[in-house]
Parts: structure tokens; sequence; C-alpha cells
């Protein structure tokens, strides 16, 4: 059929536009943990039509908002379907027209509302190339989406202008990887270490992730190694109309009982272990000492000095000493000055140790023991230090 405003406006009115939906899986358990409504034109005769064959055009007008819209009613009408078993969060396509929209987020939560849906069952799916168009007005719409309670996901990360800048600006909950970023197989070092390096950063922000296009099992294999969170692709289902989606959801009750410590990938692992670390030190940190820079978790109220997470060494080790107890500081910057740090270890020493008077965020002094651990980088002749700190008792 041929493309026209006229044709769609009536599918509409007919009913003939239908939301399909594609699961998202749990990268570890397989189990379904969310959706993508689709839209998809199913003609009189039968034929389906992909979005492929209209959107792109309606996307020239406003016409693409009355689609967006439909879908979305139409998300909320399978959720009301799901009422009483599991509800999965549904995430809804919108076009870029919406961000310059007057009272989008209002016109969402009436919709949302009138169903008596909780709004995070609803994910505001956005192309990545719209926010980098838009990016004046993107930044307080993706605030005002959020602040009502419903998700963002940037959609297609990776397919067009990527903008690492852009990504660090947005307050988006959710990072959807491209498919153009995948091969086959996923064998190739660089697409290897481009991939690792997103989900990375990805997590450093608070992001949950989705790969997109997953079609092989070796593709699955090494996005598990990269700790992402759910897969969407054919590997584990196409789109789907919404009575084998509802069907699916009811097969695919979580099973409760899934032992934790089996289903971990090398990422996971290595960050409960990390979790595990820092119950029992309130200071974290990783640095490097070649380079200068340092990474670090710590209480809240560990240190009275308001210390970046993330930065240049020396200057951390500065702000330590000045939250020191004032006949400590000089040992303090001295023990851990970059020079003597890797004096110590080309002497072949393992470990740095010192227990200094530490003033914590209540303006009490603590004892404290501030170990540093040599440690040779796997990938580079970088020396780097792993420092934890222990809170010690009183002394009588
Ligand atoms: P998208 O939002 O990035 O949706 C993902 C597309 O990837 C879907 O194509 C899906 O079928 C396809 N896909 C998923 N897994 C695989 C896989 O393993 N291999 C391959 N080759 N493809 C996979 P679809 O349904 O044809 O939709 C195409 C695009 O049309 C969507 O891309 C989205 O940008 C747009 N679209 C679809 N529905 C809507 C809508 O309701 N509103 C708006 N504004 N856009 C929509
Ligand atoms: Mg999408
Ligand atoms: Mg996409």
């Amino acid at each position: 059929m041929e493309f026209s405003a006229e044709n769609v406006r009536r599918a509409i009115a007919q009913e003939e536009l239908q939301a399909y939906y594609q699961p998202q899986f749990d990268a570890i358990t397989g189990k379904v943990k969310s959706a993508e409504a689709l839209v998809r034109w199913i003609q009189s005769d039968g034929t389906v039509v992909p979005p492929f064959a209209f959107i792109p055009q309606a996307e020239e007008s406003d016409l693409i908002m009355e689609i967006d819209w439909y879908m979305a009613k139409k998300v909320c009408e399978t959720l009301i379907r799901q009422n009483g078993r599991k509800q999965h969060p549904i995430a809804v396509n919108f076009s870029r027209r919406h961000i310059g929209e007057a009272h989008f987020t209002e016109k969402l939560t009436a919709l949302v509302d009138s169903y008596h849906l909780p709004h995070h069952l609803i994910e505001v799916e956005i192309t990545e190339s719209a926010m980098v168009n838009e990016s004046e007005k993107i930044l307080d719409w993706v605030i005002s989406v959020r602040s009502a309670g419903f998700t963002i996901a940037i959609d297609d990360f990776g397919s067009g202008l990527s903008s690492l800048q852009f990504v660090k600006d947005m307050p988006a909950d959710v990072l959807k990887i491209d498919k153009s970023l995948l091969s086959h197989n996923c064998e190739n070092e660089k697409e290897r270490i481009v991939l690792e390096s997103i989900f990375y950063f990805a997590h450093r922000l608070h992001m949950t992730t989705i790969a997109e296009g997953v079609e092989t099992k070796e593709q699955l294999a090494f996005l598990r190694t990269c700790d992402c969170g759910k897969i969407q692709g054919f590997l584990f289902a196409k789109p789907m109309p919404e009575a084998d989606y509802l069907t699916l959801c009811d097969e695919h009750v979580e099973d409760e009982s899934v032992d934790i410590l089996e289903i971990q990938t090398p990422a996971s692992a290595a960050d409960l272990l990390r979790r595990v670390i820092f119950q029992k030190y309130p200071l974290v940190i990783y640095s490097n000492l070649t380079r200068n820079s340092f990474y670090m978790m710590a209480y809240e109220d560990f240190s009275s000095t308001g210390c970046p997470s993330t930065g240049v060494f020396d200057e951390l080790i500065q702000h330590g000493a000045s939250s020191m107890y004032p006949d400590d500081q000089q040992v303090f910057a001295q023990t851990f000055s970059r020079e003597h740090l890797l004096a110590e270890y080309h002497a072949g020493k393992t470990e740095v140790k010192l227990i200094t008077r530490q003033l914590g965020n209540d303006g009490c002094y603590r004892r404290v023991e501030t170990t540093d651990y040599f440690v040779k980088s796997p990938s580079s002749e970088d020396v780097l230090v792993i420092t934890l700190c222990e809170n010690l008792p009183d002394e009588e």
C-alpha cells in the first residue's frame, strides 16, 4: 500500500497498527525482564508492514507523534492485561519530535494514570541521534520525564554520531548498545576493547545496559564477560504479537531459588568481591603510580575533605594529609608520596603501611591504618597500588 498520512491515520483509526513486543532477557539468567514495543502495520489482507516502510516518512511530519501516542496507549492496555500477574516494564519508542512537544510529561502522566499503572513500568526510548540534534532542549525534557517516575533509555548508542559528552551529561537510566557494534562472533580484538569500554563507562555512570541485535551464542558469551545487563535479539526472541508475549511472560516466572554464585560472570564476581572488601574497609583506592591517577570508593563520613572520587594521585595525597592530625601530616605525605612508593616498589617491597589519626566528617579523629599493596599491571609496565584503609580501635 502507498504511504500517505491519510492511509496511516485510517490504519490507526481501524486499529491496523499493532504493538509487537520484543522481550529483553537477563544476560545471565535468561529470564524475561522487560520488553520493547515495536509498531507493525497489519493490513486487511494480513500483510505485515514493517516500520521502515512507513516510520521514516511519518517522521517527516507530526504524524509520527500520533503513532507514538497510539503505541503508548497500546502498551498501557497490554500492561493492564497482565494485572494480577507479573508486569515487566515496556519501552516505547518516542521520536525526537516529542522533545519539542508541549506538556509531553503531563500528557504521558495523564495517559498512564488513566490506567492506574505505576510509572516505572513505562520506559521512554529516544535515539541517540535525536538527543545530539536537540541537545539544548533535551536535558530539561529528560529531567522532566524522569522526575515524573518514568525511565529513560538512550536507543541505538554507537550507531551514528556518538557523543560521549552527551551521554555524560544526560541523566538517562538505560544505555542500549546498537547492533552495528557487534560483529558475528565479537572476535575482533579492537571491537572487544570498544565494547568493554562502553559497558565500563555505562556502569560507572550507573546506567543499566541492553545489547540490541544479539543473534549468536558467541556474541552472548562475550557480552556476559562485559557484565551486559540485558539482551534483546533474535537469539532469544523476535518481536511478537501481544498474545505471544503475554504467554511468554507467564511461562517465564523468575526462579527465585537461582544460585547467585553459579551465575556470576568474571566481571560481576569481581564486583561482588569489591563490595565485600568495601564492607570491611571504609576507604579503598586504586591508583596508577606511573600515570599519577586514582579512583576510590569511600564511606561518606570517612574523611573531612571533599576529595573527588577519581583524579590526580599527588592531589589525593595532599587531600589525605590535610585531613590528618597535624603531627601526622608530614609523615603521611612523605610515606605515600609517589617518589617514596616507587622507590619502595623498586626495592622489592610488596606493601607500605602507616597508622595515622584521621579527622572524620563528624569532627572526631580516628586511628586509621593505611596499607598500600603494590600490583604489577597485567597489561602494561605501569605500577599499580591498591590502598585499603581500616579504622582501628581507640588507644587506651
Ligand atoms: P529500534 O528501536 O532500534 O528497534 C530495534 C530493531 O532491531 C527492531 O526493528 C527489531 O526487530 C530489530 N532487531 C531486534 N533484534 C534483532 C536481531 O537480533 N537482529 C536484527 N537484524 N534485528 C534485530 P524494527 O521492529 O523493524 O524497528 C525498526 C525501527 O523502527 C526501530 O528501531 C525504531 O527506531 C523504529 N520504530 C519501531 N516502532 C516504532 C514506534 O512505535 N515509534 C517510533 N518513533 N519508532 C519506531
Ligand atoms: Mg528502540
Ligand atoms: Mg535500537
